[in-house]
C-alpha cells in the first residue's frame, strides 16, 4: 500500500512498504517539467500507516514498524534517515492511501524496433526501399533507378503513358504532346 501527500509548491511525496523496505519518492512539477526522485530505506515492515510532519526545515516521515520507528526527513530534494523528529515546530499533516500506481512501478515502454513498417491512421510507411502507402495512393523509392539509354522519359500529359521523346502524340490515347 502506498500513501501520498502534497508538500505545496508542486511537490508531492509517495511512501511505499515494500517488504522490509520502505521506498519514499519525490516528485515535483516546475514549468511543465516533472521531476522524480525515489530512495530505498532498510526499516522492516509497517504497523501501520506513515505519518508526516511538517518541521522548521522540512518534513519528517514517522514511520511504525515491526523494528521500532524511523524517521525520514526530507528536506528540499535531500531525503535521508534521521534519529527523531525535532522537539518543536511540528505540524501532523495527512498522507491519502495512493489509489493509482506508483509513477516509478509503470512498466518501461518496449524499445522502438527501426526497421519495422510504420502505420498511422491509414498511412503505412516502411525503409529501405522507402515505401509509403495512404489510403489507395502508394508512393516508392528505388536506392536507383535505371535511367533510360534514350535519355529522359516522357509521359504523356493526358493518360500518363510512356511515351518516346520524338513522339508528337501519344501511342495510348492519341493526345497531342506540347513539346
Ligand atoms: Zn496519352
Amino acid at each position: 500500500m502506498a500513501y501520498v501527500s502534497e508538500l505545496g509548491t508542486g511537490q508531492r511525496i509517495y511512501a511505499e512498504n515494500r517488504g522490509t523496505q520502505t521506498a519514499i519518492t519525490l516528485s515535483s512539477s516546475q514549468a511543465g517539467q516533472q521531476q522524480q526522485a525515489s530512495y530505498g530505506f532498510e526499516t522492516g515492515a509497517w504497523s501501520g500507516p506513515p505519518e508526516l510532519f511538517q518541521t522548521a526545515t522540512g518534513f519528517v516521515l514517522k514511520l511504525a514498524t515491526d523494528r521500532g520507528n524511523y524517521f525520514i526527513q526530507i528536506q528540499g530534494s535531500n531525503v535521508s534517515m534521521a534519529a527523531g523528529l525535532p522537539a518543536a515546530n511540528l505540524q501532523p499533516l495527512s498522507m491519502q492511501q495512493a489509489t493509482s500506481p506508483l509513477p516509478s512501478s509503470l512498466p518501461p515502454m518496449p524499445p522502438m524496433q527501426p526497421m519495422q513498417p510504420m502505420t498511422l491512421g491509414n498511412m503505412q510507411m516502411s525503409m529501405n526501399p522507402m515505401e509509403m502507402r495512404m489510403g489507395n495512393m502508394e508512393m516508392r523509392m528505388e536506392p536507383s533507378a535505371p535511367t533510360s539509354s534514350q535519355g529522359t522519359r516522357r509521359f504523356c500529359s493526358q493518360c500518363g503513358a510512356a511515351i518516346k521523346p520524338e513522339d508528337k502524340f501519344c501511342s495510348s490515347c492519341g493526345h497531342r504532346q506540347d513539346s
